[in-house]
């Protein structure tokens, strides 16, 4: 199928999960809202058939995406000759023949935050080697969840070249793109200026169309190839992933739920209920079904609160519930930063990405990693989650546009206007129809209906790195 076939195909699918949301928000107001007992009947009524034909209609596009003969697996394999081109231009970056005279990129993985957050941080410096094409030299002794370093789980970033003797140093400024020096220290993404153009949520330019041909969220694919290199395990991580998934039965198909709750709740994120997560397990496997009718319902729980489990297994017995509880446990009491809360997030961030489905928070940086892992793996896996709060996102991304493709006329107050052909910051989806952002042009900012935009994708220059042949 070309190019514009499946950008086609996988805006029908957007708008009609879109449409689904639109009318199940409304419907379910109408019935809050209602004091006469046979209009909430009725409403019902409508909410579970409409819930039906949505999921006919999932599983009709699923079948329609793989009917022409090969689609699918055309489809894998381009995705996955993407990620092998990628990774070895990333080895190669990261192998120079002489690291004495190589060009560096120096980072510290000393930020002051979870786990999460501490890979997005050396995922953002990878990316700023690999767009400057400079070797990336981590520095991570002493790190606060293990004092040996990245390599006490991970491969090291390099077999060449792991220092920094270098003669000159200096600072990400503004000559930097062009500046000889053979080491560039980074601050963190927050104080970074001047901000490149490559910063996610970005693309390269060179690889962008067979990208955008068969991947539906291609920044989420491309930051997702910088984290899948970061995190190669070591010998003994490796171990442990194999063991830890074979003695905790973790089988597909399974869908992956991530609930993030201590600290965050209040603070970052609002409290989510058990019950809001397993209603989007319920709805992925009910379309599962039609066409593997008996299946297992399983779900891999991963939360730092070990209360979860329980309620989880109590309320929902026709799941099977994979856990790590036991690692649950220890991230929550407090000790968070010891080499088993370390295992135990690099586990549960390494399952929730080999799931069917996740459903989580993205306002979570374990979700988005486990997001993020999920893109390289399986083809295209854009679709495969269900976000309670915010649309995918980089911490410290340039803007994030969407474009407008229809004229939209404000019918309420809070809602912007825009034309065909505006550009709209956008601030989050509703998951109601509505998405929240800024008319470019006008500076109003306000709710407008989801469909009548589409996502703009920055394509940008960045090193093609030709010795690495496809
Ligand atoms: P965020 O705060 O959710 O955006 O993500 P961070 O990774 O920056 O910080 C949260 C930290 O809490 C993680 O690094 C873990 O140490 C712990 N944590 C949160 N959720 C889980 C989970 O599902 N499993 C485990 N093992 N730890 C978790």
């Amino acid at each position: 199928p070309s190019l514009e076939h499946e950008v086609a195909r996988r805006e029908v699918e957007r708008v009609s999960e879109e449409f689904w949301m639109y009318i199940r928000a409304e419907l379910t107001q109408i019935k809050e809202q209602a004091s006469d007992p046979d209009l909430v009947r009725k409403v019902n009524n409508i909410l579970e058939i409409s819930a039906d034909i949505h999921k006919k209609l999932k599983n009709d596009q699923s079948k329609l995406a793989n009917m022409v003969d090969g689609t699918g697996k055309w489809r894998k394999k381009e995705a996955q000759r993407l990620t092998d081109l990628v990774q070895r231009r990333l080895e190669h970056l990261q192998n120079p023949p002489d690291c004495n005279t190589a060009k560096k990129m120096f980072c510290n993985l000393g930020k002051g935050c979870g786990y999460g957050c501490q890979l997005h941080h050396v995922t953002y410096c990878l990316i700023m080697a690999y767009a400057t094409q400079r070797t990336l030299i981590l520095q991570s002794e002493g790190w606060r969840y293990a004092s040996k370093g990245w390599e006490s789980v991970f491969l090291p970033l390099s077999k060449t070249c792991r220092t920094t003797g270098g003669q000159t140093t200096s600072r990400w400024g503004p000559n930097s793109m062009t500046d000889d020096a053979q080491i560039i220290e980074l601050p963190i993404v927050d104080s970074l200026s001047p901000r490149p153009r490559f910063l996610p949520l970005a693309i390269p330019e060179d690889l962008a169309d067979r990208l955008t041909h068969v991947h539906g969220d291609p920044s989420a694919w491309w930051v997702g190839q910088f984290v899948t290199y970061l995190t190669r395990p070591n010998a003994m991580l490796e171990q442990f992933l194999d063991e830890a998934k074979q003695k905790l039965g973790f089988t597909n198909p399974i869908v992956g739920v991530h609930v993030r709750r201590t600290d965050k709740v209040g603070m970052e994120a609002q409290f989510h209920s058990v019950d809001e997560y397993m209603r989007y397990a319920n709805e992925w496997f009910d379309i599962y079904e039609k066409q593997h009718p008996g299946v297992q319902r399983r779900v891999y729980l991963a939360s730092d609160d070990p209360g979860v489990l329980h309620e989880a297994k109590k309320n929902y017995p026709n799941y099977i519930f994979v856990s790590d509880n036991e690692v649950s446990k220890t991230a929550s009491l407090g000790s968070r930063y010891t080499d088993a809360s370390l295992r135990g997030v690099i586990l549960d961030t390494y399952l929730l990405s080999r799931c069917n489905y996740l459903v989580c928070t993205f306002s979570s940086q374990v979700c988005r990693v486990a997001y993020e892992l999920m893109q390289p793996l399986h083809g295209d896996a854009s679709e495969w989650f269900k976000s309670l709060d915010d649309i995918f996102y980089f911490g410290g991304q340039n803007a994030h546009n969407w474009l407008a493709v229809e004229d939209h006329q404000s019918r309420r107050e809070g809602e912007i206007s825009f034309n065909a052909g505006d550009t709209v910051g956008v601030a989050g989806n509703h998951w109601d129809g509505y998405s929240k952002g800024r008319n470019a042009k006008t500076g109003k900012s306000g709710l407008f209906p989801s469909y009548k935009t589409v996502n703009k994708i920055d394509r940008v220059k960045m090193p093609t790195y030709p010795e690495v042949t496809d």
